[in-house]
């Protein structure tokens, strides 16, 4: 059976992934299934940098196809930050309330349709012997003026979503995955994977 590693140690990303690539025949790893624990440094200062840098370097180490992914937060009003230090934003701790706090604090006095902002999900493929490929998804909203709501993860309660008039922690993890970055960029990727596959059986 082919199989695809996953480099991600969360359950919830890996059976996003998994969907994709068991109809297609693959068994789907991810570290948490590996022995031995490689941590790649996201040293890159692009999302999509840094989603080649952990897919390369891994595929590398075990000589099989990964799928890596780097998402963040980008706020217009302040140039783009968090961006890729959306997890350390506050800290080497990756504490979401202190990280939520700081954006907050820095928001303060920007008012309205200046508090735009987009969540981005960069995803590289990595594949023995071909150049890697890559796909990248984005959600639009807005920082909202107070956290709000108990689902997701990050900055979900900061991070109002207009079509649904709530925050993304207010959202269902249906209405969620229905639209977000990391599943528009997934739909991207799967839009390639099978015109890579329905061309060429052996393209993994
Ligand atoms: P990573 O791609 O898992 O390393 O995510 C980087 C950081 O971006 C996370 O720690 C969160 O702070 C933020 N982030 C990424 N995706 C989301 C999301 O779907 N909701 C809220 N925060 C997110």
């Amino acid at each position: 059976m082919k199989t695809i590693l996953i480099a991600t140690k969360n359950r919830g990303k890996a059976k996003e992934f998994d969907e994709i690539f068991k109809p297609m025949g693959y068994q789907v790893l991810t570290l948490l299934d590996m022995t031995e624990d490689l941590d790649v440094e996201e040293t890159g200062i692009t999302f999509e940098e840094n989603a080649i840098l952990k897919a390369e370097t891994i595929s590398k180490y075990f000589g099989i196809p990964v799928l890596a992914d780097d998402s963040g937060l980008i706020i217009d009003a302040l140039e783009g930050r968090p961006g890729v230090f959306s997890a350390r934003y506050a800290g080497p701790e990756k504490d979401d309330l202190a990280n939520m706090d700081k954006v907050l604090s820095e928001m303060k006095g920007i008012k309205g349709n200046d508090r735009t902002a987009r969540f981005h999900c960069s995803l590289a493929l990595a594949l023995p012997d071909r150049k890697t490929i890559t796909t990248f998804g984005t959600v639009e909203g807005y920082i909202a003026e107070e956290p709000a709501g108990t689902n997701g993860f990050g900055y979900d309660p900061i991070f109002y979503v207009p079509t649904y008039d709530k925050t993304m922690a207010q959202l269902t993890s249906e209405e969620k995955n229905n639209i977000s970055h990391r599943h528009n960029a997934i739909q991207k990727l799967k839009r390639i994977m099978n015109e890579l596959f329905n061309r060429d059986d052996h393209v993994l």
